[in-house]
């Protein structure tokens, strides 16, 4: 059933009752030691360590079953999940930069990211460089004969650029070189990489995958065999591997992703375009409203928006801020997204990147829409912006 839906595939995928009783979900196997029956046997799984039940650390039928489920819904070819996703995002450049080799990050990229490229990469002697998010063909000029991977993210991390990939892809393509995606925003559900030119998908599950706040995961999904084989090689030599309740956690937040990021995508835009009649506010930076970089691209690429987005205030001194965040009732204020309940946190665009300026004046803040009810959100923003407003004139 090739042209099934994505809520059918959802629904559908990475299960296999036939092989376990007609039961509908996989069970959590929780493995180190496999035994063989004999000495023939045991050697055979030893040259094929990738396919079958061989260690635990090399993948169970728990991990199978969402590596499948994510690898069909990115459309890709396989799946290699990890304990979370910046260990999908490290493992991914292990794979394929070398000593000698160069990368180029977006200058949007997720902050942890920028650090693997700024920090531990360069001890190996791979040198990161970093390009404006909406530079399009432009990228062309910043391609060195050794740039080996083009790291895209779309939209990116607090500021939302949303990127031109088919074009960056090209040009990667034409000089050889491998072109990874940060998809997390998406989910998976409102973009498909491999469609736009991508090789290497990579997922936080952490985020909207495994949709409850309660589990660290991260899967890299392969346009091929050929790009899935050093991913899946990499993983196993570094010993990373990632523990079966995270992945059942995740499965089962699957089933449900097209339905939670739909009300993600409402609460989100009703909370964003209610921010962007606000007098408080300097600007709204989401990628399915006009003003935000790319959003024409977003248009074309995107079938939907999750619930993450930004805004920035007028300038106002910090203890207004406070005033603003303190007394929320319903938003959490914590790091990390993509859970039921909705959180607000504040950002430093400026300090997380190195080519471009960030266009915003007052202090910026970063919003996951949850599945609270949006008139409550509201209310509770209301009174918060009549706090910070006190505040702000003493
Ligand atoms: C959170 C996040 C990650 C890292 O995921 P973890 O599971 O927390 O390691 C990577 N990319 C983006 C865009 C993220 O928001």
């Amino acid at each position: 059933m090739k042209n099934r839906h994505l809520d059918t595939l959802l629904a559908e995928s990475g299960r296999h009752p036939e092989t376990q009783h007609g039961i509908v979900n996989p069970p959590v196997w929780h493995v180190s030691t496999v035994t063989y029956p004999t000495l023939a046997a045991l050697e055979a799984a030893g040259k094929t360590p990738y396919e079958g039940v061989v260690y635990g650390r090399f993948g169970t039928p728990t991990t199978w079953a969402l590596e499948e489920a994510v690898a069909e819904l990115e459309g890709g070819y396989r799946s290699v999940s990890l304990p979370s996703g910046l260990g999908a995002i490290a493992t991914a450049l292990l794979a394929f930069a070398k000593a000698g080799d160069h990368i180029l990050m977006s200058d949007s990229v997720y902050f942890p990211t920028r650090k693997l490229g700024q920090g531990l990469l360069t001890g190996y002697g791979i040198e990161t460089s970093f390009y404006d998010p909406m530079i399009g063909a432009g990228i062309a000029e910043h391609i060195r004969p050794n740039t080996r991977i083009v790291f895209v993210e779309a939209p990116g991390s607090l500021t939302f650029e949303v990127q031109d990939i088919p074009v960056l892809a090209e040009i990667a393509h034409r000089h050889g070189a491998v072109v990874m995606m940060d998809n997390t925003w998406s989910a998976g559900l409102f973009y498909r990489p491999f469609a736009h030119g991508v090789d290497i998908s990579i997922q936080a599950a952490t985020k909207y995958i495994a949709g409850h706040s309660d589990a660290m995961l991260g899967l890299a999904t392969a346009a091929n065999r050929d790009l899935w084989e050093p991913l899946k090689k990499t993983a196993a030599e570094l010993g990373l591997c990632a523990g079966p309740d995270d992945c059942y956690l995740a499965l089962r937040g699957l089933r449900t992703l097209a339905v939670r990021l739909a009300r993600h995508q409402e609460t989100g835009l009703a909370l964003a375009r209610w921010l962007a009649e606000r007098p408080e506010v300097e600007r709204v930076i989401h990628p399915a409203l006009p003003g935000c970089p790319g959003h024409d691209i977003w248009k074309r690429d995107f079938t939907g928006a999750s619930g993450l987005f930004a805004f920035v205030l007028k300038p106002v001194p910090k203890p207004a801020v406070a005033a603003l965040l303190d007394g929320l009732a319903h938003f959490g204020l914590g790091y990390s997204w993509g859970g039921y309940e909705s959180l607000i946190v504040p950002s430093d665009p400026q300090h997380s990147r190195s080519v471009t300026r960030f266009d915003g004046w007052g202090p910026a803040l970063r919003i996951a829409a949850g599945l609270e009810h949006p008139a409550d959100l509201i209310a509770d923003l209301d009174a918060g912006l009549e706090r910070l407003r006190q505040a702000s004139t003493g």
